[in-house]
């Protein structure tokens, strides 16, 4: 049960996690004393990642371009261990200067959660029809973005000599086509190379990298979405909702943003001490199972 406490005497911030069955609280803060990066924390997966980190005792810098989203969110949560700051994750400068924020804040950084990214304008799945300045500009987001994310973070982490864990959401879309546009699928396709190049490389220095891969999400990017292909812009996000459950071959449980945040925490608690390179698919068995199997 997270009860929300505003007792000035937390060190660890404002929320505590309480055990309902054993009343202990303290011990089961899985992020205790650990500083973390979200990127695109001002929505949807970052946001639900951003509340769930702090409850788990994180200090959280939230990164996003949605300066007002992202100020409320840290007003909301608490001021001393959650903090906003401005950064497009396109420019290797912000990139740069968003790390030195958090080690000069909180003198190290433990996760980077690269998470920031877009679906991009063009809807066409058709590679011969491929808007390919849409195509940059996905490709930009979503795989430079990640790149110069990790390669930040690491040079950080790499310089403080801390264990860190960096992680990217990928997307179902990185280990199938035909489930997004053509330039989405790569854009994600690349980031399991990175992570699996990146985890190679910093294994040796006890950093470890992975990816989360997301089924659908109600979240502002996937309404967004689903209202342009329906042609409705009044869809709703129940209606979202409903269709990604029409997609889904699990019962009982319909995706959402804080399942992907559990799966985030998981990979940068101490939990997942000797988990690196994975791609954590997170699809109800979506892609295990054939695309035509139907509950
Ligand atoms: P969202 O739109 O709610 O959140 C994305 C956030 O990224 C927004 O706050 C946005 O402002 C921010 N962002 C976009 N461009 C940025 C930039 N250049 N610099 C900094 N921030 C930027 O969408 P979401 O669904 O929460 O998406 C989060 C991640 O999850 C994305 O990488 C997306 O590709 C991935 N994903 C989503 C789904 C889904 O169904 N929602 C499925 C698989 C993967």
């Amino acid at each position: 049960v997270l009860i929300q406490s505003y007792e000035s005497s937390m060190s660890v911030g404002c929320y505590q996690y309480q055990d309902m069955e054993s009343g202990s609280s303290a011990s089961n803060y899985r992020l205790e004393g650990k500083v973390a990066i979200i990127t695109g924390g001002a929505s949807g997966i970052g946001e639900a990642s951003v509340r769930l980190f702090v409850q788990n005792g994180a200090s959280v810098v939230i990164a996003d371009v949605q300066d007002e989203k992202g100020l409320e969110l840290a007003k909301e949560l608490c001021s001393d261990t959650v903090v906003y700051k401005r950064c497009d994750v396109t420019q290797e400068s912000d990139v740069e200067a968003l790390v030195d924020f958090a080690i000069k804040k909180w003198g190290k950084l433990d996760i980077m959660f690269n998470n920031a990214g877009i679906l991009g304008k063009s809807l066409t799945k058709e590679v011969s029809t491929m808007d390919m300045d849409d195509f940059d500009h996905v490709m930009l987001v979503n795989t430079r973005g990640m790149v110069l994310g990790v390669k930040h973070a690491s040079k950080a982490m790499l310089q403080t000599k801390t264990k860190g864990s960096i992680i990217c959401t990928s997307s179902i879309a990185s280990i199938s086509g035909g489930l997004a546009t053509t330039a989405y699928t790569i854009s994600k396709h690349a980031v399991l190379g990175l992570i699996r190049a990146a985890s190679s490389d910093l294994g040796r220095y006890g950093i470890r990298v992975n990816c989360i891969s997301p089924a659908g999400v109600v979240t502002p990017l996937v309404v967004e979405f689903l209202q342009k292909v329906t042609s409705n812009p009044s869809l709703t996000p129940a209606q979202a909702q409903d269709a990604c459950d029409e997609t889904s071959c699990f019962v009982g449980h319909s995706l959402s943003a804080l399942d992907i945040a559990h799966a985030a925490l998981y990979l940068a608690s101490d939990n997942a001490a000797f988990v690196s390179g994975l791609n954590l698919v997170v699809d109800g068995g979506f892609t295990a199972s054939h695309q035509g199997f139907k509950k």
